[in-house]
C-alpha cells in the first residue's frame, strides 16, 4: 500500500470549508476527485494524491452525528457520471460537527467507507481496491467579543490544518482538516466486503496557500 500525502487544491479547499460552513450543525458529505500527482513541497517535489474537484452530496440524510446514503441508486449515478466524464472518484469527505470529542474516523465512518467501496467495485471501479481517501472536517461554531475584518486565516501543523473563518464580525468557523487512508488489510473476493478487516492511516494534508 502507498499511503500518499493528500495536496487539496485551492477550488477543491473552498468547496470543503463552505460546504461544511453551509450544514452546521448537521453534517455535510460529498466526493473526491482526483489523481496522483507531484508537488513541490517544503523544497523538495513529493509524490501526492492532488484533489482536482470536490462534489456535495445533495441526497443525503443529514444528522449531527451521521451522514447516511439517503439514496443509493443517486450514489451509483454520481459514480457513473464521473466515469463518463472521464474523471474519478478517489474518496469522499465529510465534517464532524462540535462536539466532536476527539479528531478521527469512527467505526460507522469505516462502515459507511466499505459500503462505498463495495458498490464502486460492483460497478466495475477497481482502482479503488487500492484504498480510499477520507478527508475530514472537524468544525466548530465559535463567537468573538471583539470584532475583527480578517476574514480567514490557516494553520499548518504537522499533518492536520486549522482553519479559521469569519462569516460574520463576531462570529466565525473553526475547522481542523485532516485526512486518511482507509485500506484493505485482506485480500479482495474471499469474503463479503463488510466482513473485510480495513485499516485507517492518517497522512498529511497541503493547501497551496502553506507554501505562499
Ligand atoms: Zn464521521
Amino acid at each position: 500500500m502507498e499511503f500518499r500525502n493528500i495536496f487539496i487544491e485551492k477550488r477543491s479547499f473552498k468547496t470543503l470549508i463552505t460546504s461544511a460552513v453551509e450544514v452546521y450543525n448537521r453534517e455535510t458529505n460529498g466526493a473526491l476527485l482526483g489523481r496522483n500527482a507531484i508537488r513541490k513541497i517544503k523544497g523538495r517535489k513529493m509524490k501526492v494524491i492532488s484533489i482536482k474537484e470536490v462534489y456535495p452530496f445533495q441526497t443525503e440524510k443529514r444528522r449531527p452525528s451521521e451522514v447516511i446514503h439517503g439514496n443509493i441508486s443517486a450514489f451509483k449515478r454520481v459514480l457513473r457520471a464521473v466515469e463518463s466524464l472521464q474523471t474519478e472518484i478517489i474518496g469522499g469527505y465529510h465534517s464532524h460537527p462540535y462536539p466532536y470529542g476527539y479528531v478521527g474516523l469512527s467505526e460507522g465512518d469505516v462502515v459507511s467507507i466499505k459500503e462505498d467501496i463495495d458498490v464502486m467495485i460492483k460497478i466495475g471501479q477497481e482502482r479503488i481496491k487500492n484504498g480510499w481517501v477520507e478527508i475530514l472536517l472537524s468544525i466548530k461554531r465559535k463567537d468573538y467579543r471583539r470584532p475583527s475584518k480578517i476574514k480567514w486565516y490557516i494553520c499548518d501543523y504537522e499533518k492536520k490544518l486549522r482553519v479559521r473563518i469569519r462569516t460574520e464580525e463576531k462570529t466565525g468557523y473553526d475547522i481542523l482538516v485532516s485526512a486518511y487512508w482507509v485500506y484493505p488489510k485482506e485480500e479482495f473476493g474471499k469474503k463479503p466486503i463488510k466482513d473485510m478487516k480495513f485499516g485507517v492511516k492518517e497522512v498529511a494534508v497541503y493547501v497551496p496557500w502553506i507554501f505562499e
